[in-house]
């Protein structure tokens, strides 16, 4: 029997406010001292009220947009009610019937190099809760993060299988970086996904019963999750035993899921409207002033760049995959006479020098854009040579400057005299006669040897096209006036 799995992802993404979802208190990391940024409203005080942070709403819509959703007018805050050890109010203050953000895709390419969809069903905005710690025998709370606002983005069960999820979290994961809406920083656990999959028939339309993984907080941890609980759910299926719809946990040290809750225990949550907040409302103008400023999607971006520079599918796609990147080419290469010139040095020399580097060090790097345009342009030309440029390259990476004013600086120029290179020939033929009467019996390739041997013995500075020329002009008139 042919198996097939679906996978519908829920991911959780702390947004980049300053401060918390409905208190001042300040976001802050985990190298922050336990408890050092809490308030009565996000230490679940009785009486406390909440107030709604605005810019948090921005974000979430912001993404929302980026991700073709359609914007609730009026969206509001349910109440999630819970025996909650870590949210002392015992609920969580979420969206349940009425999210910022519907429907929605993401564009994710496989491995095979095929774009598939993967629809989204919902974002909706929620407060994150506190963390317990247990050290020896004591046990902590620390409300740091309580209060900290995650958007919960919800997708179909569209991913078919644990590739293809990897693939889904990456591509939002380069969306959410390019638009700047979380830090995106997994070891600070900014990014956390529960997973829910099942398994069926090849032959049958509907899906099979859901298996809900909760909790992961590595794109690897989720991959090694589904790809052992997928196999988990079609031994089990083979073996002829009936499913039952549950919540499992991740062992990563046992490479197994372990079940947690059967649907029998499943919670009630008692969503109702959070009667503290006023319901949120988003103008058509504000919805349309956050449209306008969005940045160009990742995909698009990569596409433009084939066109409008002329580059091969696999440059426009390796100089966009980082937005630093992109932007960085793409100040060099505007105005460029030849934008291929640009792109072959950021392939080449550019990538492999900053391989290391930090996205954020391609802002600040001494190498200007339009320094590189220009050196591209020198190489280009012919005006220097490739052992030339590179050493030139090497100055701009020390400590910047213009790079024609290098090359004059040092005396870096190529040879492109006429009678210097005309000479550069003359002794060539002194020295090559064979090959030369070679060429003049019209053995082509001889040229190229002639060639070479001009610009070893200029040391690789003489002009090689003009090299060329005066070569030709030699060969040419003594094969003339021999004829
Ligand atoms: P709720 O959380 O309200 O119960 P669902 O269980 O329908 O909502 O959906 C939660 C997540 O599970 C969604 O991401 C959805 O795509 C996914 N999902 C729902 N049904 C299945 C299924 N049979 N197999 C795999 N994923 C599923
Ligand atoms: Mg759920
Ligand atoms: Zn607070």
């Amino acid at each position: 029997m042919k198996w097939k799995a679906s996978i519908g992802l829920e991911v959780h993404v702390q947004l980049a406010t300053q401060t918390k979802l409905f208190c001042g208190c300040r976001t802050t990391d985990s190298n922050a001292p336990p408890n050092s940024s809490v308030c009565p409203v996000c230490l679940g005080y009785p009486g406390a009220l909440p107030v709604l942070n605005r810019e948090a709403v921005r974000l979430t819509v912001r993404t929302g947009l980026m991700l073709g959703c359609a914007i609730r007018a009026t969206s509001w805050f349910d109440r999630k009610s819970y025996f909650y050890p870590d949210m002392p109010k015992n609920y969580q203050i979420s969206q349940y019937a009425a999210p910022l953000c519907e429907g929605g895709a993401v564009e994710v390419e496989g491995e095979d190099g095929i774009r598939r969809t993967v629809r989204l069903r919902r974002i909706h905005l929620e407060e994150d809760v506190a963390k317990s710690l247990h050290i020896g025998r004591r046990s902590g709370v620390d409300f740091n993060r309580a209060g900290v606002p995650l958007m919960e983005i919800v997708t179909e069960p569209d991913m078919g299988s644990p590739d293809e999820a990897f693939a889904f979290l990456l591509a939002l994961k380069r969306i959410l970086l390019c638009l700047a809406v979380s830090p995106c920083n997994l070891e600070e656990g900014n990014l956390r996904c529960d997973i829910n999959c099942s398994v069926r028939p090849a032959d049958r339309s509907e899906l099979g019963t859901k298996v809900e993984i909760k909790n992961l907080n590595t794109f690897k941890g989720v991959r090694d999750a589904l790809r052992h609980e997928l196999e988990r759910q079609q031994a089990a299926l083979e073996a002829g035993e009936l499913l039952e719809q549950e919540t499992r946990r991740w062992d990563a040290d046992a490479g197994a899921t372990f079940s947690m809750r059967t649907k029998e225990q499943a919670h009630d949550y008692r969503y109702f409207p959070e009667p503290d907040l006023m319901p949120v409302r988003i103008s058509v103008e504000e919805r349309e002033s956050w449209r306008a400023a969005l940045p160009e999607m990742p995909a698009r971006r990569c596409e433009r760049f084939m066109q409008e520079y002329g580059l091969p599918e696999y440059d426009a796609r390796v100089l966009t995959a980082d937005r630093a990147i992109a932007d960085y080419f793409e100040e060099a290469a505007r105005g460029a006479s030849n934008p291929k010139w640009v792109a072959n040095w950021m392939m080449t020399e550019m990538l492999r020098r900053m391989a290391d580097a930090p996205s954020e060090a391609w802002a600040r790097l001494p190498v200007r854009p339009a320094a590189l345009r220009e050196l591209a342009e020198l190489a280009g030309r012919g005006v220097i040579n490739s052992p030339t440029a590179k050493a030139v390259l090497d100055v701009l990476f020390e400590r910047g400057g213009d790079p024609v004013a290098i090359v004059q600086e040092r005396g870096w120029g190529q040879i492109s005299d006429a009678a210097a290179v005309g000479g550069l020939a003359d002794r060539v033929i002194r020295e090559h006669e064979r090959v030369a009467a070679d060429f003049r019996n019209g053995k082509a390739a001889a040229l190229q040897f002639l060639i070479g041997q001009g610009m070893r013995l200029s040391r690789g500075k003489a002009n090689p096209a003009l090299l060329r020329d005066e070569l030709i002009r030699r060969l040419g008139s003594r094969s003339e006036s021999a004829g």
